[in-house]
C-alpha cells in the first residue's frame, strides 16, 4: 500500500473489458460516475451496496448491472474477487474503503478507491470521448479538479466530427496495409491525407470524397526522402519554432548533437529513431563527413531525416557544409532557423545586444582555436568600443581573447559577461571586465556551453523574470 505523500509514477494503459466481471462497491453518486464509464464497455457490473441512488437503481432495474444488496462485508468481497478484472470502491466509509482496497491488492485484483490514490492500484483519468477517439488527462491523482479543467479545454478544441474521421481511418486501415506494407509509407500517406483535404472531408461525413482523396494520394505515392536541417534554439524548449516542433513530430530519424538536451528530445515523435552524433570528451562520435554521408544515405533510402542542431544551423553550426553535400547528392532539403545562443542567452540574461547609446553593431565571432592553438581573428575590427562582441566556443581561449582585446585598444575594465547553459534552468550569468572575467570563469568553474558577451551593453543588464516552462494549461 502506498501513502498519498509518496511519489507514484502511474503507467497509462487502455484496458479491454469486453464482458469481464467488474465489481463496484458503493451505491451513491460517486459510484454512479464510475458505472457510467463502465456501461459502454460491455463489462458485467456487480454492484455491492445496501442502497442505490436513483440513477443506479434505474440501471439495476434495466438489467444493465447486477445489484447485490445488503451491508458490504469483507468476506463477501473476498469470495467475489476471483475472476474479477477491476474493482471500484466508493462507499462513504473511508476505513472500509481502505480495508477492501488492501484485500483486492493482496489478491492482485486492480483496485481504485475513489479519491484515494494512495490506496489504489489504478486510477481513472478524465476522459474526452469522440467515438473511437479518447483523450485521457491525468494528474496522477494529485489534482482531479485540474484534470477536469484541462479536459474541458481539450473538449473545446476537439473537432465535432473527429469520431467520423477515426471511423474512416479504421475502415481504410486494412486495405491500405495491403497496398503499402511499409508502416512508415503508410504514415506518410496518412499525414498527407490529414494535412490535405482528406481530414475535413472525413470529419464532415463526406466519406466518398475522402476515399477519393486517399486513393489519389496512394496513386501518386512514391517514397521521397528528405533532410530537414532544423535549429532547436539554445536549450529552453519554449524557444522551439512551430516549424521545428512540427518536423520533430514527422521525422523518421533524428540526428542530434550534444547541444540538444533531453527537454528538447522529449518533443520528438516517440517511435522516431534517435541517433547521437555529437562530440563526447573532445572526440567526435561521428565525424562531420560521416554525418553528411549518413544524411545522404538515409534520405536516399526514403527516410525523412531531421538534423537537429543547437541554436541556428547557419551560425557556427556547419549547416553550410551539410547542405553542400546534400545538393551534390541531389537530396531535397529544408532549413528551419533557430534562435541562436547569442539571442537566447542575451534575452534570458537581460543583456541587450545593441543599444542606441553604446552599441551600434553586434559581431558574432568564434573563439575556437586553430589546430596550432592560436586564434586567427581580425582584432582591429573586433576591438571596437561602439559594438557588442559575442564569442561562441570561446571558453577555453578566454584568457587569450581578453588579452588580445585589451592589446588592440579596449580598456582593461571594459565590461564582459559569461552566460553558461543559457536559457536552461541551470543558466548562470557572470559579469566582470576583460581583466577579471578569465579568473572568474576559473573560480566559478564555468563549463561548456558558455557564451561570452563583451561591450558596454553588459552595464545595461537588467534581470528578467525567469521564463515559465511550457504548459498546456
Ligand atoms: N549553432 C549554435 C552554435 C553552435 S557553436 C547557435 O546558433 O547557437 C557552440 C557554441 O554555442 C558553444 O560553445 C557556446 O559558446 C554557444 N552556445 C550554444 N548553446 C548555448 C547555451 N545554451 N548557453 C551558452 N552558450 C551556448
Amino acid at each position: 500500500m502506498q501513502s498519498s505523500s509518496e511519489k507514484t509514477s502511474w503507467f497509462p494503459v487502455m484496458l479491454r473489458l469486453d464482458e469481464a466481471r467488474v465489481l463496484v462497491i458503493g451505491g451513491g453518486n460517486i459510484a454512479a460516475n464510475k458505472v457510467r464509464l463502465l456501461v459502454p464497455t460491455g463489462a458485467r457490473i456487480e454492484l455491492l451496496s445496501p442502497t442505490l441512488c436513483p440513477e443506479l437503481q434505474r440501471l439495476a432495474d434495466d438489467g444493465v448491472l447486477t445489484h447485490v444488496p445488503g451491508l458490504v462485508s469483507e468476506e463477501d468481497v473476498r469470495t467475489r474477487l476471483p475472476g474479477c478484472r477491476l474493482v471500484y470502491i466508493a462507499t462513504n466509509d473511508t476505513a472500509l474503503n481502505r480495508t477492501l482496497s488492501a484485500l483486492c491488492q493482496q489478491q492482485n485484483v486492480p483496485v481504485c478507491a475513489v479519491d484515494d490514490p494512495g490506496n489504489s492500484s489504478f486510477i481513472t483519468p478524465a476522459l474526452s470521448t469522440r467515438g473511437a477517439v479518447q483523450v485521457a488527462v491525468s494528474t496522477g491523482g494529485a489534482a482531479p479538479v485540474l484534470a477536469r479543467r484541462l479536459r474541458a479545454k481539450i473538449e473545446e478544441i476537439l473537432p465535432a466530427g473527429l469520431h467520423l474521421l477515426a471511423d474512416f481511418m479504421q475502415n481504410a486501415r486494412l486495405p491500405l496495409r495491403e497496398r503499402l506494407p511499409d508502416p512508415s509509407d503508410r504514415r506518410q500517406v496518412w499525414e498527407r491525407f490529414l494535412d490535405g483535404a482528406g481530414g475535413h472531408l472525413a470529419m464532415s461525413g463526406q466519406t466518398e470524397a475522402a476515399s477519393h482523396e486517399l486513393n489519389s494520394l496512394l496513386d501518386g505515392h512514391t517514397r521521397q526522402g528528405e533532410v530537414w536541417l532544423v535549429g532547436a534554439g539554445p536549450g529552453d524548449p519554449n524557444l522551439l519554432t512551430l516549424a521545428a516542433l512540427r518536423l520533430m513530430q514527422d521525422a523518421d530519424t533524428v540526428l542530434y548533437d550534444n547541444l540538444i538536451g533531453p527537454d528538447i528530445l522529449n518533443y520528438v515523435r516517440r517511435d522516431a529513431e534517435l541517433i547521437f552524433v555529437g562530440k563526447q570528451r573532445n572526440r567526435h562520435t561521428l565525424p562531420q563527413e560521416g554525418i553528411n554521408a549518413e544524411l545522404v544515405r538515409r534520405a536516399k533510402a526514403g527516410e525523412r531525416v531531421l538534423r537537429l542542431k543547437g541554436g541556428d544551423p547557419f551560425i557556427f553550426g556547419r549547416g553550410g557544409e551539410e547542405i553542400e553535400t546534400l545538393t551534390q547528392a541531389g537530396v531535397p532539403f529544408r532549413i528551419i532557423p533557430g534562435i541562436s545562443a547569442a539571442n537566447g542567452c542575451a534575452a534570458y540574461a537581460g543583456i541587450p545586444l545593441t543599444h542606441r547609446d553604446c552599441a551600434q553593431a553586434c559581431l558574432f565571432i568564434t573563439g575556437h582555436a586553430k589546430t596550432d592553438g592560436t586564434l586567427d581573428l581580425a582584432w582591429e575590427t573586433i576591438a571596437l568600443r561602439s559594438q557588442t562582441v559575442v564569442i561562441y566556443m570561446g571558453l577555453t581561449m578566454l584568457p587569450q581573447l581578453c588579452a588580445q582585446l585589451t592589446t588592440h585598444g579596449l580598456p582593461a575594465d571594459w565590461p564582459a559577461a559569461l552566460v553558461e547553459r543559457g536559457t536552461t534552468p541551470r543558466q548562470r550569468v557572470i559579469t566582470g571586465t576583460l581583466t577579471t572575467l578569465p579568473e572568474q570563469a576559473v573560480t566559478e568553474k564555468v563549463t561548456s556551453p558558455a557564451l561570452i558577451i563583451i561591450g558596454e551593453v553588459v552595464r545595461h543588464r537588467v534581470c528578467p523574470t525567469p521564463t515559465e516552462p511550457i504548459t498546456t494549461a
